[in-house]
């Protein structure tokens, strides 16, 4: 009976080591280099999240094809009164002021501009520009190039609504070639259908579609100053404005922002989170996810990029438009504490601002310091989706997406702020405190259990399957087997060497004609539990 009692202690105590078990089960091939969580990466947003701000902006005038000739102009709001230096990328490196012209003589690559700033204290700051002269030299990976699962047709499609009362815009149509001169439309299929499958990874593959199949077209409203999301359609569609594609500009983060409404709405596939809290409350969740997605996404393609073929010039853009969404991040955080911790989950219909926009901005803003902390954005996102990845019935009630109460507002925020602290596995109820928000200590409780038992359940379920397959196969008593078995109870940390007790305990419920798993498993039950009792003094004399 004791023996029984510490075997559940230890299961409880050291549940937060099974977590990242179970968690890195399910990963596919694709995605092995994105999820070998090194920190070697040499792209990371530290600087946006926490340095100084750059002052100096730069962009381009005109570039002539013919010529070669590029017109550059920028502005330093520190207005230094040293000459800017400017490194064209082909070896000529000069100072001057803004505007200015260069000659490139090999029209047949591009270039990556930097240009430098210099201040009287002796600092300096940098910022970095494309010129394009030819498209990205791209080396596609033929299985993502024909998956297309991001497509951008070139003719009318009719979308399908999945959802009563949600209705399909009438202004809809198709980019045509002509905005496909300078990066051609299959490069930008390519790269969306990447990001796509990242932002599939990220949600655990649990994301529910037609017929299991995700495809997601990509229309046009020319006049729509942005982009939105039609999650409920079939096929699902993104819808872009003009403002976002155009003279071979595409604004990368937006559509990664977009995807990410795709994925995070149609998750969980049994039960997902869209039309359950849509409304005037759905910003909390669908805001706050959609922008560490696109953030979380470009992190991946920068840094993993060219494992799938993207080249420098594509990533350097990617990159561009990541830092300037980050930027945004970075500014509404601080607007948020620099306002006064005005926490809101009710977007006030009858008024023309958002009023949760600093509030889901600041939960987006603390995901990626903790992720910059860690040096790691995919796994304690995936962590974080699985724990979102519970929503049932009872929660889509207490969510309230037409209630602005004081309840429905608290469970909103706990949500967040359990799946934010699951994520990194650690709590961080006292630092949102900090930040006005409110916080349910029972709900974060129940929610966080909810993920203890999950992953016992996991765990249990694996090792037996294991197990049941290594007795199945030999079927008789090997001294290799035995061996074996017993040298993974001897390895193995104290959580699973319970666990695997007590999956033989299950296993020999179900299979109660094997007499020699009854041999084994009392051997190891009295091995394990030895061992266990030895561990847990040890841990008491520490
Ligand atoms: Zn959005």
């Amino acid at each position: 009976m004791l023996s029984l009692v510490i075997l559940a202690l230890l299961l409880v105590e050291n549940i937060g080591i099974s977590f990242s078990l179970v968690n890195n089960v399910k990963e596919s091939s694709l995605f092995n280099i994105a999820n070998d969580y090194s920190n070697n990466v040499s792209f990371n947003f530290k600087n946006i999240l926490i340095g100084n701000l750059s002052t100096l902006t730069v962009f381009i005038v005109s570039i002539n094809k013919n010529t070669g000739e590029v017109i550059i102009n920028g502005v330093d709001t520190k207005r230094p009164n040293i000459p800017f230096t400017l490194d064209w990328g082909d070896g000529v490196v000069h100072s001057g002021w803004f505007p200015q012209r260069h000659i490139y003589h090999d029209k047949n690559r591009n270039y990556i501009v930097k240009v430098t700033s210099h201040y009287s204290d002796g600092t300096m700051d940098t910022a970095q520009i494309l010129v394009r002269f030819v498209p990205p030299p791209i080396k596609f990976n033929n299985t993502i190039l024909f998956s297309r699962n991001v497509s951008i047709p070139d003719h009318n499609i009719t979308l399908i609504s999945r959802i009563p009362g949600y209705g399909v815009p009438k202004n809809l149509t198709y980019f045509d070639d002509s905005f496909f001169t300078l990066i051609n439309r299959t490069t930008i299929e390519y790269i969306l259908t990447i990001a796509l499958l990242i932002q599939k990874n990220f949600a655990n593959d649990n994301v529910y579609s037609v017929d299991g199949n995700l495809k997601v077209v990509v229309l046009r409203d020319p006049s729509f100053p942005g982009a939105y999301a039609l999650w409920y359609t079939h096929p699902m569609a993104i819808v872009v404005g003009d403002c976002l594609i155009r003279n071979g500009y595409v604004a990368w983060s937006s559509f990664f922002h977009e995807l990410g409404h795709i994925i995070t709405l149609n998750s969980p596939s049994n039960y997902f989170y869209g039309s359950k809290i849509d409304g005037p409350a759905s910003a909390l969740f669908s805001e706050t996810m959609a922008q560490i997605f696109q953030h979380a996404t470009a992190y991946e393609l920068v840094n993993y990029g060219e494992k799938y073929g993207l080249s420098k010039d594509i990533i350097f853009e990617i990159e561009d438009s990541a830092i300037q969404t980050m930027k945004l991040v970075r500014l509404s955080y601080e607007k948020y504490v620099s306002s006064g911790k005005k926490f809101s989950s009710w977007n006030d219909p009858t008024t023309l601002e958002d009023e949760t926009f600093d509030t889901f901005m600041t939960i987006a803003y603390e995901f990626f310091l903790n992720a910059e902390k860690l040096g790691n954005y995919t796994s304690p996102l995936k962590k974080m989706m699985s724990l979102l990845q519970t929503f049932e019935e009872k929660d889509k009630e207490r969510y309230g997406q037409f209630n602005n109460s004081p309840t429905a507002s608290a469970f909103r925020s706990t949500l967040m702020i359990a799946a934010l602290s699951y994520g990194f596995g650690k709590d961080l109820r006292s630092e949102f405190r900090e930040l006005n928000f409110p916080i349910d200590d029972n709900i974060y409780d129940e929610l966080l259990h909810r993920m203890e038992e999950r992953s016992s359940k996991t765990i249990i379920k694996l090792i037996r399957e294991t197990i049941i397959q290594t007795i199945t196969k030999t079927k008789t008593i090997t001294l290799t087997s035995v061996t074996t078995t017993s040298t993974l109870i001897m390895t193995t940390p104290i959580t699973k060497t319970f666990t695997v007790i007590a999956t033989i305990i299950s296993t020999l419920k179900i299979k109660p004609d094997y007499t020699i798993s009854i041999i084994i498993g009392i051997m190891l039950l009295v091995m394990g539990l030895m061992l266990g009792f030895v561990l847990r003094k040890f841990i008491h004399k520490e």
